[in-house]
This record gives C-alpha cells, sequence and structure tokens, in this order.
C-alpha cells in the first residue's frame, strides 16, 4: 500500500486530510448513462409488467410530467440519463451552499463520467470520492464471470492505487457500492472475496447495496476474509422498512449503517416495493441513537435521476441538510395523541454527517 493514501482520503482531485471533509453524503450517483439505465429497465420491466403510461417512455420531461415521473421513475427514459457537468455541478453547488463539503458518488467505475466527476469536484470546490468494484449481477461487465477472485481484486487495487480511466489520473477512493442481491449471486459473491483482498492490500472501506436476508451473509463473508467490520457501510438500511431489529443485526457486528434514500417516499409498482417516507427514517434513527449506535450512522439521498435534481423540480443534494435536520431538531407529532421528541440533537447530526465519514473514509 502507498504510504502516502495512509490515513488520507483519496478524492478524485487527489488524497485529502479526514479534517478537509465537513459534512459529507456518503451515497449519491452524480452521472447515469445509456447503458445503466438499459440494464434497470431489463431488471425493472419483467415480460407480464404493463406500463401504465406508455406514451411517456420517450417524453422528455417537463413540469406537467414531473409528478407521474417521480412517483415511477422508470416510466420515464430521458429521467434516467444525466450526463452534463455543468448541470451537475449546479446542483452539487446547492449542497456546497447550505454547508456541504464532500459527496461519494458510488456508481463502481467512477460513475457513467468520471472526467465529469473531476470537473463537478474543481468547479464547485466540494470533495467527490468515487466508487470501484461491481454493482448487482446484471450490471456486471463479461470480464467479471471470467475472471477469478486474483484478476478482479487487481482490477480493484489499480482503479484505487492508479487510475480508473487511463489517462485522466483519477483514483478510486472506496470500493463499491457492491451489488448484492437478495439471493446473491455466485458472480456477487467472488466479487465480495475481491474486495476484501482489495481493502486488505489498499486500506479503502467498503460499501455495500444490501438488504435482507443477503446483506447479513455478505458482511459475514467480508469479516471470514479479515475485513474489520468498521471497515464495511451497509447501505441502504432505511429502504428495509426501516427494520430496526435488521439493522441492529448489521449494527452489532460493528458495520456502519447507512440510511441513504432520504426524500424517496415513493411505490414502484413493478417490483411492488415501497420506500418508508421520511418520518419513518427519523424515528428509527431516533430509536438507534437511543440505543447507542450514534457513531456507525450514515447518511445521504442516493439520487440518480433527474426528477430529484432541484433543476427538475426535486428536492436537491441540500435536501437532508435544509429539510431533514431541522426536522430532526424539532418535536415530531404522532396523531392526535400527543407529540414525542425524537431525542436527535445537534451533537449527534455532527457526529453523523462530519465525524463518522471522517473516521470511516480514510484508508487505514
Ligand atoms: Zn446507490
Amino acid at each position: 500500500m502507498s504510504k502516502l493514501s495512509r490515513d488520507k482520503v483519496v478524492t478524485v482531485l487527489g488524497e485529502v486530510p479526514p479534517d478537509k471533509l465537513g459534512v459529507t453524503l456518503t451515497h449519491e450517483h452524480l452521472f447515469h448513462s445509456l447503458r445503466q439505465r438499459e440494464i434497470f429497465l431489463k431488471i425493472l420491466f419483467t415480460p407480464d409488467y404493463k406500463n401504465p403510461r406508455p406514451w411517456l417512455w420517450d417524453a422528455p420531461i417537463d413540469i406537467t410530467k414531473v409528478d407521474m415521473i417521480r412517483r415511477d421513475p422508470f416510466c420515464n427514459m430521458d429521467n434516467l440519463s444525466v450526463l452534463n457537468p455543468e448541470l451537475v455541478t449546479k446542483e452539487v453547488l446547492y449542497f456546497k451552499m447550505a454547508g456541504g463539503g464532500t459527496i461519494c458518488d458510488v456508481t463502481p467505475g467512477g460513475g457513467d463520467n468520471p472526467f465529469g466527476l473531476k470537473m463537478v469536484s474543481s468547479a464547485s470546490g466540494v470533495n467527490v470520492i468515487a466508487g470501484c468494484g461491481y454493482y448487482l449481477q446484471p450490471f456486471h461487465p463479461p470480464n467479471v464471470a471470467k475472471s477469478n477472485v486474483e484478476e478482479l481484486a487487481e482490477g480493484m487495487i489499480r482503479d484505487l492505487t492508479e487510475e480508473m480511466v487511463k489517462g485522466t489520473g483519477i483514483r478510486a477512493g472506496i470500493i463499491g457500492e457492491l451489488g448484492i442481491s437478495s439471493k446473491m449471486h455466485p458472480d456477487e459473491k467472488k466479487v465480495l472475496h475481491a474486495a476484501a483482498t482489495a481493502h486488505k492490500e489498499t486500506g479503502a472501506p467498503i460499501m455495500l447495496h444490501q438488504g435482507p436476508p443477503s446483506g447479513l451473509e455478505a458482511i459475514s463473508i467480508l469479516l471470514q476474509d479479515g475485513v474489520k467490520p468498521d471497515r464495511i457501510i451497509a447501505g441502504h438500511c432505511d429502504a428495509t422498512g426501516p427494520d430496526l431489529d435488521y439493522i441492529r443485526e448489521i449494527a452489532d457486528r460493528g458495520v456502519y449503517v447507512e440510511f441513504d434514500t432520504w426524500g424517496f417516499e415513493i411505490y414502484l409498482p413493478q417490483l411492488h416495493f415501497s420506500w418508508p417516507n421520511d418520518r419513518d427514517r427519523i424515528i428509527c434513527l431516533a430509536e438507534l441513537i437511543k440505543l447507542g449506535y450514534v457513531k456507525q450512522i450514515l447518511v445521504s439521498h442516493d439520487y440518480g435521476s433527474k426528477v430529484q435534481l432541484r433543476s427538475y423540480g426535486g428536492w436537491g443534494y441540500s435536501y437532508f441538510l435544509e429539510y431533514v435536520v431541522p426536522r430532526m431538531l424539532s418535536d415530531e407529532r404522532i396523531g392526535r395523541s400527543g407529540k414525542i421528541r425524537t431525542a436527535i440533537n445537534k451533537g449527534d447530526i455532527q457526529t453523523i454527517l462530519m465525524e463518522n465519514p471522517k473516521r470511516v473514509l480514510p484508508w487505514h
């Protein structure tokens, strides 16, 4: 491992000391390409699914369509493509103006526009940390099935220590998000073993796209391979319901639990899947804090479409800071029966937004 990287955070513009991170969103996707979009559609639209609004499929986004697209982000092709660095810079600046300092883009391979990540970070002054490795198996490039663990690990180590795309000089700073399907695919397991090797070689943290039950299995594999629990981030913990028992089971192993879909309150008809709402997230988070897990919590929005951006009527990257934080600090009312304190104080919020990223993101 390069001595230069010890206890440093690796951003797309180079290494920075942990103190320079500031308020950090640990799970976003700044750019999206046609390739990603087509695979998503393959997963989501099974042959028996009937699109209720076929006319919306190819229509360009405008304000009259935003409500429908917000409720079903995958019903419109234009929504799933974000490739313009000027647009992304403007959106990232809203986060900076609200007090933000760092964003992790955990699309493996440096997002769909690695050079764009560099442009956005230079233009906005916000640190951007890029991910490497492989998402869910349907997204794997053909080389994953053909490669063995050592070859996959070599590729990740190259992305972390040299560069992700030849000639750009851009290094990955985190391994992930590594996709774990609800029934783990053997190639996803192979990627996990490779990630453990790459971690031990570099010290870079590992982030999982996971849920019950296979998420716990994935964590066990990493721990058995010698990864320390406090180097692992379990993504999408809030998308489980949030299921406090499952989240506690992860946290009890010493792993970071990430609430990373703030502002997502949708129902996907094709998957029969509902995301929770922010109130559920706050109540669960308050419970976790009460139980003593505040030092293991991370937050983000996991944006991956146009209508989540302010330029297209969405909440934008400043949403957590501008809307969720004040709501966490205020009383939450339950029905007509009275008030409950969410029991989240300013110190807890500072721990979640600044101290925890500062501990988990540096390589060691
Ligand atoms: Zn994600």
